[in-house]
């Protein structure tokens, strides 16, 4: 099977090479050329699509996805999505262009990630947190998707069977971040009151109680009184109530899941494979101090999200410039905050970490309000029409710089060049969220903006 996709802008992933009118010839799962230009004479056996007005690009590679596999879910393991949900949830990334992921819900098994691998075509990678303190954590924070099997896994073990990173260290569920804000508190508190507060609601609460950085010397009686009466729950829980409920829903899981961090990263250099940690005000202390106290040791740590939205924008920006001068990379999410906008309203972060000089070196998504995020490739044209980047580079951040730094996501992708995997996006050059085709391993499985019979085994 051979196609010829001509005529569009190809940017090569690398970083810099841009083709205006090239061509990108793909055979049996491979590409096989990429041309300057094809000249009409020249015939052509297969396919051949027409990308005027279009750039044609590597397939997307996402280093920060969660609930795309029938395992437990996020750091806190959760109860597995149904399988409509993280099927859906692949064929969303694969429609905005995106072909791999790297699965951060680190409690799944690589069996789990292999059925996901296998029923979809977007290329799923798995990650490991299967150590003691990250399992105290998720057992307080959720749990509810450990199985005997799960528990009974290991690091060593995991990453025998395939894995490629150990993560997600940390997440909001077990360190009573926006996990806690978007589902236990306000599911804690309906269960006593009745109500149902909403997700800033529920973080004005948790910071009167133990402020941003998860601190119990942090209380805020006034605070947290006025931020009752705002979410609408004075008569019907104490203060005093509330400041418990509030700090059994975060405490418990927070002191094992700091441990858990520490307890990664130094299995990372063990085993040689990138740790993934998650950002946020209440890991800054920690991931100080690892810098400093693993410095040399040769691991690869990546700090996700490092614009997490619970820093301040220059606490962002410090911690991620001290990361860097400590050898650490950094991935920035874009979460929801160029479209939807549940969860993160400011693009502040956003810009201020982009818009320095080499302190984030990839991009991804994260979840968002029950997977809601914005599209991969929209964060992409973002970084590249606010100047942040240049169109080669932002791609290279979703591409070829995300196959440098996690060896093992996507070994032979990430770059347009005759002998690598034939995974290849075709998209509108004015609007990127309009994907017309994409191919993996060669083969269509988005066509006219639609997913094809193929993207589902
Ligand atoms: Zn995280």
């Amino acid at each position: 099977m051979s196609t010829l996709i001509r005529d569009g802008t190809v940017v090569t992933g690398d970083g810099s090479g841009v083709i205006t009118s090239g061509a990108v010839v793909i055979r049996d799962g491979r590409i096989v050329e990429v041309a300057e230009r094809w000249s009409p004479e020249t015939d052509f056996e297969g396919e051949t699509i027409d990308a005027s007005g279009c750039l044609v690009m590597p397939g997307l590679i996402n280093c920060h996805t969660h609930g795309v596999t029938p395992g437990a879910l996020f750091p806190s393991a959760a109860a597995a999505l149904p399988e409509e949900k993280w099927m859906g949830n692949l064929d969303r990334h694969l429609l905005a262009g995106t072909t791999t992921v790297l699965n951060l819900c680190g409690f799944a098994s690589m069996e789990d990630v292999r059925v996901a691998d296998r029923r979809h075509a977007v290329h799923v990678r798995g990650a490991t947190t299967h150590l003691p303190e990250c399992l105290v954590a998720a057992s307080m924070a959720d749990g509810g998707g450990l199985t005997p099997q799960v528990r009974g896994l290991t690091v060593e073990r995991m990453l025998e069977d395939g894995a490629i990173a150990i993560g997600e260290l940390g997440g909001g569920q077990t360190l009573g971040g926006g996990g806690q804000d978007l589902v236990y508190i306000p599911a804690a508190i309906e269960k006593l009151t009745g109500v149902r507060i909403s997700i800033s609601q529920s973080r004005r609460i948790k910071e009167a109680v133990l402020g941003r950085f998860i601190d119990v010397e942090a209380f805020d009686q006034a605070e947290l009184t006025a931020a009752a009466q705002d979410a609408g729950l004075s008569g019907r829980i104490t203060i005093e109530a509330l400041k418990t409920l509030v700090a059994e829903c975060v405490l418990p899981s927070f002191v094992p899941a700091i441990n858990g961090i520490r307890e990664g990263v130094i299995e990372s250099a063990r085993f040689g494979v990138p740790a993934i940690v998650h950002s946020a005000s209440a890991t800054s202390k920690v991931l100080r101090e690892l810098m400093t106290e693993t410095h040399g040791n040769g691991m690869q740590v990546i700090a996700a999200h490092a614009n997490h939205p619970s820093h301040t924008p220059s606490e962002a920006r410090e911690l991620a410039a001290l990361g860097r001068d400590y050898g650490w990379a950094a991935e920035a999410s874009v979460f929801d905050l160029l479209h939807r906008k549940h969860t993160v309203t400011t693009r502040e972060h956003w810009d201020l970490l982009l818009s320095s000089p080499n302190l984030v070196s990839v991009l991804g998504t994260d979840y968002g309000r029950d997977g809601e995020h914005d599209e991969l490739i929209s964060a992409v044209q973002d970084v590249m029409s606010r100047g942040h980047r240049t169109l080669a580079g932002a791609i290279a951040m979703a591409t070829s710089a995300v196959a440098a730094l996690i060896p093992g996501i996507a070994p032979n992708s990430g770059t347009l060049e005759a002998g690598r995997m034939g995974d290849v996006v075709v998209t509108n050059s004015e609007d990127f969220r309009d994907v017309r085709f994409v191919f993996v391993d060669g083969v269509c499985v988005v066509r006219d903006g639609h997913l094809t019979s193929e993207a589902h085994r």
